[in-house]
């Protein structure tokens, strides 16, 4: 089953190797939809939405919004940041082992974590069912780019 979530960030951009406007500075809202394919656990989710975010927030936006691409990202096509994007996201269970180890976790989303036979705070075991699946960017409303990895 897939789970998809979206988010929106602010960012500008100029591109190089380019001949048009868009070789000057200019800004988009981005918006990005996070696609995880993923066995339904015992919880009855494939991921916590909250915690997807967090992960988003940490390793992608708090990079990106209302930032200049081209500091973070060489000639930021669309083409270009998407595959930064997976990059950033790839090792998602990796990515769910650290989040498990974070002492600022909430109540809420600890409980998420924890086995259900259990009362003690569980690690859980994500790779063998939850992958990122795809990545869809879209720079204006009509336009986006879709990867797979
Ligand atoms: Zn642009």
């Amino acid at each position: 089953m897939f789970v998809t979530k979206i988010f929106t960030f602010d960012s500008a951009h100029f591109l190089t190797n380019y001949y048009g406007k868009c070789e000057r500075m200019h800004g988009h809202t981005y918006t990005l939809e996070v696609t995880l394919e993923g066995d339904v656990q015992s919880n009855g989710l494939i991921i916590d939405f909250v915690v997807l975010k967090r992960i988003v927030k940490k390793h992608v936006l708090d990079k990106l919004d209302h930032q200049t691409l081209n500091d973070v990202i060489e000639n930021p096509s669309a083409e270009r940041v998407v595959l930064w994007i997976w990059d950033q996201l790839k090792d998602l269970p990796k990515l769910l082992e650290a989040e498990q180890d974070d002492p600022n976790l909430g109540e809420d989303i600890q409980k998420y974590f924890k086995a259900e036979d259990g009362k003690d705070f569980q690690k859980m075991d994500f790779g063998k069912t939850l992958r990122l699946h795809e990545l869809k960017l879209w720079e204006t409303a009509t336009s986006c780019v879709v990867y797979r990895g």
